[in-house]
């Protein structure tokens, strides 16, 4: 029987893993193949990519406790896969203050937060020294809070207004507290899908400009690509070998994070014909491809449980991936969108689901230091979630043969989420 379930693999994906997990580099050629895979062949890709991550970085499953900030949704760039911006005369368009922000980061560090992940529309009355202001001012207040900070959209927007050399301007921002960029506003780096998706963006080269640039003066970022719209396998493979160029130059990326595309409620899926997301099998091959054709380059593969969910996200942890993300505490890119997985995943409960999969929970600084591993559940830290009381479903009468009795409901149980 055994033997039926190996010989069942196409010779051509088995020569492929064969390669990956020997070490050798595979091709885009190969990544399409494995892009295409389904039956016998997508099991076991799943169970090379999980072999290659268990090689590459072991058991851990690593999280950092961080808390998104949108500074502002007032955006005219017009992507047509966002569901996020709105013009300023919209009622729901906002400008945070300062003061806001503040509070934002008061309640990050509460909650046990390393980092603030700062990320905004390209507001047309916010220039460079916008940016630098949000740092200033965080800073001042935090000083150890890491800031994560400005994709290469908002990067190339302060970067022409600012007139500066373009490390320069990167360097000036590093000085005010920059820690990380976001490598967003890639989804997929083929000019011809750009200029579909969001004809007014920051073109390919620029995008690559960017991140080298950031890379260059030890401005380290993420890498990620979105999936599952109107891509080709061929322009995932060829997006992979681009990030995969640029870490053999720089080693300025930190991890990989393919997000998968949140169709329900805007123009790219309801107006323009793009496919409905990515199935579960395109969800799972998506990372399995990444860990083996990124590595050992790039090394953390992410899953965004924000797009997939937590169930998913778990059999992508099993499928290649090894890193759970962040806490986020607030979300409203994906959730706006039409993503329904919610905007905050406590520590505690990042630490229960990697147990559930038999894993180790590990938290994480923003550039993948270790800062806690949580083997023993016995050793965990109480919750610094805020407390909050929750209705409890179910009856408060029932029927007992033809007498109707009353039942007196306990005290509702503090819960944190
Ligand atoms: S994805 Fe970003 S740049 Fe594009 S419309 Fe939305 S907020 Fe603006």
């Amino acid at each position: 029987m055994l033997e039926r379930l190996s010989a069942s693999l196409t010779p051509e994906v088995g020569t492929v893993l064969d390669a990956a997990l020997s070490g050798r580099e595979i091709s885009t050629a190969d990544a399409v193949t494995l892009l295409k895979t389904d039956g016998p062949d997508l099991h076991a890709l799943l169970q090379a990519a999980d072999l290659a991550r268990y090689e590459d970085v072991g058991d851990d499953i690593t999280y950092v406790v961080c808390r998104n900030i949108n500074f502002t949704n007032v955006c005219y760039v017009g992507c047509s896969f966002c569901g996020f911006a709105r013009h300023a005369d919209e009622a729901d368009a906002y400008d945070r203050t300062d003061e806001e922000m503040l509070a934002k980061c008061a309640d990050a560090v509460a909650r046990g937060a390393t980092e603030v992940c700062i990320q905004g529309g390209i507001h047309p009355q916010r220039d460079h020294n916008h940016y630098h202001h949000i740092l200033k001012t965080i800073k001042a207040v935090y000083p150890d809070l890491h800031i994560h900070a400005f994709s290469p959209e908002e990067m190339d927007h302060g970067h022409k207004k600012s007139g500066m050399p373009l490390t320069e301007y990167l360097q000036w921002l590093v000085d005010a507290g920059l820690g990380t960029m976001p490598g967003t506003a890639a989804e997929i780096l083929d000019d011809d899908v750009r200029n579909v998706l969001s004809p007014n963006k920051l073109k390919t080269d620029r995008w690559v400009e960017i991140v080298r640039a950031a890379h260059s003066i030890g401005l380290r970022s993420t890498s990620t690509l979105m999936y599952g719209h109107i891509e080709s396998p061929q322009h995932i493979a060829n997006h992979l070998d681009l990030l995969r160029g640029i870490q053999k130059d720089t080693g300025g990326f930190t991890e990989f994070v393919p997000l998968g595309f949140i169709h329900e409620k805007n123009t790219l899926y309801n107006f323009m014909g793009a496919r409905a997301g990515a199935t579960t099998n395109e969800d799972l091959r998506m990372v399995a491809v990444s860990r083996l054709f990124l590595r050992p380059w790039i090394t953390n593969i992410q899953v965004s449980w924000v797009k997939m969910g937590i169930k998913l996200g778990q059999r992508a942890l099993c499928s290649g991936a090894n890193d759970f993300g962040g806490t986020l505490m607030e979300e409203s890119i994906s959730r706006e969108s039409g993503s329904d997985h919610g905007e905050n995943t406590p520590a505690e409960d990042f630490r229960r689901y990697v147990r559930e999969i038999d894993r180790t929970p590990v938290e994480r600084s923003t550039v993948y230091k270790v800062l806690r591993r949580f083997k023993d559940p016995s050793d965990d830290p109480p919750s610094l979630e805020p407390q909050t009381r929750v209705d409890i479903a179910g009856p408060e009468r029932f029927r007992d043969g033809s007498r109707v009795r009353e039942v007196n409901l306990p005290t509702p149980v503090l819960t944190n989420h």
